[in-house]
């Protein structure tokens, strides 16, 4: 039996992964639940599975979970704030953790996951984005095992040999693919007049607001390769990406002699997080297999330029100076949060992006204190940008 704390369990991913925990109770145990306030849902889950802790950030929403908790005669404990996640991330009880809470809000707990030498299943790309070599360093010196979780990063993982340090030898390029989110073709003179209803709704996948957005943009993809870049230490210039509408084809790896390895199934989460939660065995996902019977075609496109400026933002901050991508990912939340609550327009997420990244900002990137000053003061001059523009 293994034990494992869900961080983020009420969200997309995090709903996914105990959807698939459900199929495997023979397993894994569920050690812990966390989520930021939804109350209703955690409640449910706990009924459900039975932790030993439900932590939740906000605390009244801790409370009212406490007292319902108590009321329904359960013995799940309840704790509140950042500490908390971290606590029940590096629990020595604990054997697996999945990252899946949104944002750079993730770091710190999954950082201390990885110290802990957990298995750490990785959702939350913020948290690597923003983490970068410190982030990696700590898995290596933790002596865990570090999963990807985001479809394309589990294809590619799935796509490479299981020598790792073969990798940087044998690769040529990986190849990321991307669905183009729901404006692959409108028209980008419009694109001032899409509305956040238009931009969450996402043509193949059902996930939640801030990475629906990011689909949009395409600088869910910009943090992509940022990640891919960690997780399979390939230059930037050997990381590429390739528009492809269907989603059936994850991402690629192509080595040396051309020869192109590739991942493909139905767009299901479960599929990766089956495979993080088994590696390096394999159990059943609940996904559709394929049937290419009725696959009617499988298309590629190069991505515009013009239509998804945010794209080549991830090599900018690759080739620029360290703490460039944290300041990245930290503009990008307050664009997004920004676009959200109406006080930007869409097209104006990549202004916020482009200006913060290329401010004057300056800071540190070896601890993950240096790493969180570095986010506030990104997300301080990002706001200025807003404030200006709104
Ligand atoms: P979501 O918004 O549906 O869920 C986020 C979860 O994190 C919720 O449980 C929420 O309560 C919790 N949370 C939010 N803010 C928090 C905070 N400040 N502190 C603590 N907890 C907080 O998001 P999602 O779509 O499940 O995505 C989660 C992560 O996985 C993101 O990093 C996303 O990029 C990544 N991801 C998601 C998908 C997908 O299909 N949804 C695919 C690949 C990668
Ligand atoms: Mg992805």
């Amino acid at each position: 039996m293994k034990r494992i704390t869900v961080l983020g369990s009420t969200g997309s991913i995090g709903t996914n992964t105990l959807d698939v925990l459900g199929r495997h109770t023979d397993r894994f145990t569920v050690f812990a639940l966390t989520a930021a306030k939804q109350v209703d849902l955690l409640f449910k889950q706990c009924v459900a599975f039975k932790p030993q802790w439900a932590v939740m950030t906000d605390i009244a929403a801790a409370q009212e979970l406490k007292d319902r908790l108590q009321a329904a005669g359960l013995t799940t404990q309840v704790a509140s704030g950042a500490s908390a996640l971290v606590d029940v991330a590096q629990d020595e009880a604990v054997d697996v953790v999945m990252g899946a809470i949104v944002g750079a809000a993730g770091l710190p707990p999954c950082l201390a996951a990885a110290a802990a030498g957990k298995q750490l299943l990785l959702a939350n790309k913020e948290a690597l984005v923003v983490g970068g070599d410190l982030f990696m360093a700590t898995v290596q010196e933790g002596g865990g095992a570090l999963l990807p979780i985001d479809s394309e990063h589990s294809a590619i993982f799935q796509s490479l040999p299981d020598d790792r340090s073969s990798w940087a030898r044998r690769v040529d390029k990986i190849i990321l693919t991307a669905s183009g989110g729901p404006f692959r073709t409108r028209d980008p003179a419009t694109f001032q007049d899409i509305t956040p209803e238009q931009a969450v709704a996402h043509p193949n996948w059902v996930m939640g607001q801030k990475i629906s957005v990011d689909s949009a943009t395409m600088m869910n993809k910009a943090l992509e390769v940022i990640e891919a870049h960690y997780l399979f230490g390939l230059p930037p210039e050997r990381l590429e990406v390739v528009i492809h509408p269907q989603s059936i084809v994850h991402s690629m790896v192509q080595y040396h002699d051309t020869s192109i390895v590739a991942q493909l199934g139905t767009a299901d989460m479960r599929v990766p997080i089956a495979y993080g939660l088994s590696y390096p065995e394999r159990v059943t996902s609940g996904a559709t297999p394929l049937n290419f019977e009725t696959l009617s075609q499988l298309t590629f496109e190069r991505p515009d330029p013009a239509r998804f400026p945010g794209l080549q933002l991830a090599w900018a901050a690759l080739k620029g100076r360290p703490g460039s991508t944290a300041v990245l990912n930290a503009a990008n939340e307050i664009a997004v949060d920004a676009f959200l609550t109406g006080r930007i327009r869409f097209d104006q997420i990549h202004v916020v992006n482009a200006e913060t990244l290329g401010a004057n900002w300056s800071g540190q990137t070896d601890t993950l204190e240096a790493l969180l000053a570095l986010d506030v003061d990104a997300r301080q001059l990002a706001g200025a940008v807003v404030a200006r523009l709104s």
